[in-house]
């Protein structure tokens, strides 16, 4: 199958349903090759994720272990103080983290004190040379504004699954809500970090849905995540089946093909795979993984760094740097 080398914006469900549906390794094969064609194959961006506002959020959606209402192991925690937080940048940065990104449990940001230490945050983080982004939720278009003025680099606000699976798995907000946001965080000029995740119970044609969504965005979003489901006792999807390697390799090889300017993030579910299967996973085009403090990636477990940087070893790859990101993005 010819594959393009340009960034296409007008794909079509049948075209990625073709792609998708390939043969394995002629899948892998071809967004291989579209990944060494777009980037540096041997970089991979390491990321560091930090809770910084923890539990008790008022949404639903049904893989979240700090969604209020379960009954998790979860414990709440307020929203951290900003000296802390820095704290966690720095050795984050020592660490060889180019991106440091903060989350925090809330529904959407509203324009109170917790948003202005958020600011305050985004600044300092900016200062140590770090590529900031945010997780907060819904954001108006104001509140992008102040965020990008403050030295806020990317947004991370996910689709999570198809817009036709979106009821079955959060009934708080809609679809269109997260479509709004990441039109807000565009509008104020901020990357846009956008992905899912499998393992929901979705279909085959609810990932294909989604990525064609993300595809023909009018622009890519510089960062896709694809995760896995970190199956959270307590939660509504504790027991769903384990994700299959090769579905997750399958997505995020269509992925790089469809954004092949994209970051695509190996993100949540690593803990679950070998150092082999996650080596697939970089073959089929991922170049960003996240790494958490205290080998946790927010409330769910993570390999720690040390863990990492050995398999970046054994595979010959390097965390990428700060400059090198930006070459790889499309802003
Ligand atoms: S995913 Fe985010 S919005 Fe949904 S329950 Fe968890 S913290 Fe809240």
């Amino acid at each position: 199958m010819k594959v393009s080398n340009e960034t296409r914006h007008d794909w079509t469900k049948e075209e990625i349903e073709k792609i998708y549906h390939q043969p394995l390794l002629d899948l892998v094969y071809h967004a291989s090759k579209t990944h060494r064609e777009w980037h540096n194959a041997r970089e991979v961006q390491v990321c560091t994720l930090l809770s910084v506002k923890t539990g008790g959020c008022p949404e639903d959606c049904s893989y979240c272990g700090q969604a209020a209402r379960y009954h998790t192991d979860i414990k709440v925690e307020a929203l951290l103080p900003t000296a802390t937080v820095l704290a966690h940048a720095k050795k984050a940065k020592e660490a060889g983290s180019s991106r440091f990104c903060m989350a925090a449990a809330w529904r959407e940001v509203r324009n109170n004190r917790d948003f202005d230490r958020i600011i305050e945050m985004v600044k300092g983080v900016n200062e140590l040379g770090l590529e900031v982004c945010c997780t907060l939720g819904m954001l108006t278009e104001e509140q992008a504004i102040r965020l990008q003025e403050a030295g806020l680099h990317a947004y991370n606000h996910n689709l999570d699954t198809s817009e036709a699976y979106y009821d079955e798995i959060i009934s708080t907000r809609k679809f269109d809500n997260r479509i709004n946001t990441i039109q807000n965080v565009r509008k104020a000029g901020i990357t846009v970090c956008s992905g899912g995740i499998i393992g929901l119970g979705e279909t085959h044609q609810d990932r294909i849905s989604m990525l064609l969504t993300l595809a023909t965005m009018p622009k890519h979003p510089e960062s896709v995540p694809v995760n896995a489901l970190a199956r959270v006792k307590g939660t509504p999807l504790e027991n769903n089946p384990k994700v299959d390697i090769w579905d997750m390799v399958r997505m995020i090889a269509t992925a790089r093909i469809v954004m092949p300017s994209s970051v695509v993030r190996l993100s949540a579910g690593r803990i679950e795979m070998t150092e082999v299967e996650q080596a697939w996973c970089f073959m089929a085009g991922a170049n960003s993984i996240f790494t958490g403090e205290r080998e946790t990636l927010l409330v769910t477990p993570n390999p720690g760094v040390t863990e990492d940087m050995q398999m970046f070893e054994n595979l010959g790859l390097l965390p990428m740097v700060k400059q090198e990101t930006a070459q790889t993005c499309t802003h």
